[in-house]
């Protein structure tokens, strides 16, 4: 057999095992599902993650990219300077040479004098300020002529070997003095030995200054930018210009100058130090922009788990419910506020035989109401938008959609949202028809075992009856053959007057009568079990009270109860119990009548009016139903005990009722019902 909650739908708790999960009813989910799916996808966080390590690996190659190039550059730059630096010291003391090389042509020629010489190159000297001084020396190293007055003792100095290889070779030749090497002044000489007639003459040697050919050969925006340096042969370094203050040591170039015999080199060395990665500014906001990233990331992982967490979470909840939905027996069915139809769950398709599509939508009637109850529903429909739903539920009659009508017991409440607004009411339907059966077998069961108690107690008090009344009877018997050969005359009792034998027999056989008459009350009374006790009742009270119970029975047998009451009755003085069994018996009756009448004939009314304007003022209650009639032979027998056209019934009830009105006064009584089956109707006298 089925078990069915006391009200509304209900879980018990167990354990449910679905597709990928498993919960408890409590609707907690043991195994998190989006774990599940993490571990299932782990490559969905690859991309993210490459990206953003290729989004840093960019962030900081960039920066040091853009200072290698520029670091490059700087060095290029230099190098282009220095290279530039060396070709206009170069081509200037090319010049100075060719100037002097003239100078030495007309020597040679002996077109020159000291005078003309010394005229002539002075203003060379003051003008070009590379130069200290230009002397004139004969074959025997003695100054013939010179540019300068206080001219060097001995120009040739350090530099003799250098100014005899260039006599050897007949060529101009450079040589670098050093100060410690000289009188101080580091200066470049440059010997070019002269030949007349292929004699050595003498040599006419250019003192340089090499701090003069920095100052007037590298131009400002060089030195500006440099520190250049002249070094000799062995890395020793003759002069210096840093007019931009000192180099750093990061960029830096030499570069040979092209001077023959000088082994001179130029160096340059940048002031400017090395790049900086970035600017700090730059910098900042790119630190500042990766670490917004990297935490906007981390946001997002955060919100993307908290999704998938809420998601999985969510669909969880959603199989839970479906799955709690489609095992429910239970119908659930949501209304709006208007009584349109705005949810029904598979149970209650089932029930009715609908599928959802055909419900949801709809508003009032609904295609499961049963034609004869139409009334009911609309009153109960406009109590449950007025707002007025008893929350102790109530029966009625839902009908399939093969037509076939079956008890529900319905539970209304309100159907609030998430901001406590109601939207409508929700609904828990069960259909009873298998509990109506399983209680119908119960009850007749227990009508049954009545009935066999109530002929046992019958035949313990038969036979008791029989046996207590036995003596009596017998005594009486015996009291009266003694009588009756008395009268006959008897021969042994001749001397006694006949009434004065007979009389004693007699009395004694009243005694015994009366006896007998006292075992049957006490019997009767026994039998009774209680007495009447009278009390003032309203019978509109009563009748609502016993209303339960008679549609209890009526909707067993889909009968609808109709009852038309005034509010006023005069009170009668009643046994309430005996009455409310009377009442019982005839809807019952009334009831069963209807079993084989059409649904729409089903309508037991109950009706109750005073009589206050006839003689014997009182109340009468009519039991009215439309169902099979009492036919001409029924009806003579229809008080009679244990008459009964039912196949279980006893026949007991209308002889029982009968006793019982009369028992307070009234009356029972039937006719036949113009619409067809009968009307009962009992009377009772007003107080
Ligand atoms: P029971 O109900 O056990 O049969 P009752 O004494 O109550 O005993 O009824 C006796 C018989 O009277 C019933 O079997 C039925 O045939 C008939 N009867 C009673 N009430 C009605 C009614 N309202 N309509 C038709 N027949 C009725």
């Amino acid at each position: 057999m089925r078990e069915f909650p006391d009200r509304g739908p209900c879980l018990s708790k167990t354990t449910i095992r679905m597709k990928t999960h498993e919960f408890d009813t409590t609707g907690i989910s043991i195994i998190p599902d989006f774990l599940a799916s993490a571990r299932r996808q782990p490559w969905r966080w690859v991309l993210p993650i490459i990206l953003v390590l290729l989004f840093l690996f960019i962030v900081i190659w960039l920066p040091w990219q853009a200072q290698h190039m520029e670091s490059n550059e700087k060095q290029e730059q230099l190098i282009a300077d220095t290279l530039w630096v060396e070709q206009a010291i170069r081509f200037q003391l090319r010049r100075d040479e060719e100037l002097i090389k003239t100078v030495g042509n007309e020597i040679e020629a002996d077109t020159m004098t000291p005078e003309k010489f010394r005229s002539r190159l002075l203003s060379v000297v003051s003008s070009n300020g590379e130069f200290l001084s230009i002397d004139w020396l004969d074959a025997d190293d003695h100054v013939v002529s010179s540019t300068s007055t206080n001219h060097l003792a001995d120009p040739i100095g350090s530099s003799r070997p250098t100014l005899l290889s260039a006599r050897q070779k007949k060529s101009a030749q450079y040589a670098p003095l050093h100060a410690e090497k000289t009188d101080g002044n580091a200066h470049i000489a440059y010997f070019l030995p002269l030949f007349a007639s292929n004699q050595y003459i003498g040599t006419i040697v250019a003192s340089y200054s090499p701090t003069g050919i920095l100052n007037e050969l590298v131009p400002w925006w060089v030195a500006h930018d440099n520190e250049i340096a002249i070094l000799d042969a062995d890395d020793v370094e003759i002069a210096r210009r840093s007019s931009g203050g000192p180099g750093r040591n990061v960029y830096t170039h030499r570069h040979e100058l092209d001077l023959p015999g000088a082994g001179l080199v130029l160096r340059a060395n940048s002031v400017k130090g090395a790049p900086r990665v970035l600017p700090g500014l730059l910098v900042g906001s790119v630190i500042a922009l990766s670490l917004g990233l990297l935490w906007s990331l981390g946001a997002l992982w955060r919100d993307i788990n908290r999704r998938l967490a809420t998601e999985g979470a969510l669909r969880q909840q959603v199989a839970f419910q479906t799955a709690m939905e489609n095992s429910l027996v239970t119908g659930l069915r949501a209304r709006d506020l208007e009584g349109r139809v705005t949810y029904v769950n598979p149970a209650f398709c089932r029930m009715v035989g609908l599928s959802a599509s055909d419900l949801v939508g709809r508003r009032p009637p609904m295609p499961y109401w049963a034609p004869e109850a139409m009334g009911e529903y609309q009153q109960r429909i406009s109590e449950l938008l007025a707002g007025t739903v008893t929350p102790d539920g109530f029966h009625t009659i839902f009908q399939r959609s093969n037509g076939e009508r079956f008890p529900v017991l319905i539970f209304e409440s309100p159907l609030v949202d998430d901001v406590g607004q109601q939207t409508g009411w929700m609904g828990s339907i069960l259909d009873i028809s298998d509990r109506q059966r399983a209680e119908d077998i119960n009850r007749q069961q227990q009508e049954k075992l009545q009935s066999s108690a109530r002929l046992a107690a019958m035949g313990e008090i038969a036979s008791t009856l029989a046996h207590e009344l036995n003596q009596p009877l017998a005594a009486i018997s015996s009291y009266l053959t003694g009588a009756l050969n008395m009268i006959e005359g008897d021969k042994t009792v001749e001397a006694i007057p006949l009434t004065e034998n007979v009389k004693p027999a007699i009395e004694k056989a009243s005694a015994q009568t009366q006896r007998a008459g006292h075992i049957i009350r006490s019997v009767h009374s026994f039998i009774k079990r209680r007495e009447t006790s009278k009390i003032e009742v309203d019978l509109k009270e009563l009748i609502d009270r016993v209303t339960p119970l008679i549609e209890l029975q009526a909707q067993r047998k889909f009968v609808t109860v109709k009852k038309t009451i005034p509010d006023y009755l005069p009170t009668i003085s009643a046994d309430p119990t005996l009455l409310e069994q009377v009442l019982l018996n005839l809807t019952r009756n009334a009831i069963d009548a209807m079993e084989e009448a059409s649904a729409e004939k089903r309508i037991l009314r109950i009706e109750a009016y005073s009589n206050d304007n006839s003689i014997n003022p009182g109340v009468t209650v009519a039991v009215i139903d439309q169902g099979s009639g009492i036919s001409k032979e029924v009806e003579t027998k229809l008080f009679s005990p244990f008459f009964s056209t039912k196949a279980d019934g006893m026949g007991m009830g209308l002889n029982i009722c009968r006793t019982a009105v009369e028992a307070h006064g009234g009356t029972l009584s039937f006719v036949p019902n113009p619409d067809g089956g009968t009307i009962f109707s009992f009377s009772l006298p007003a107080n």
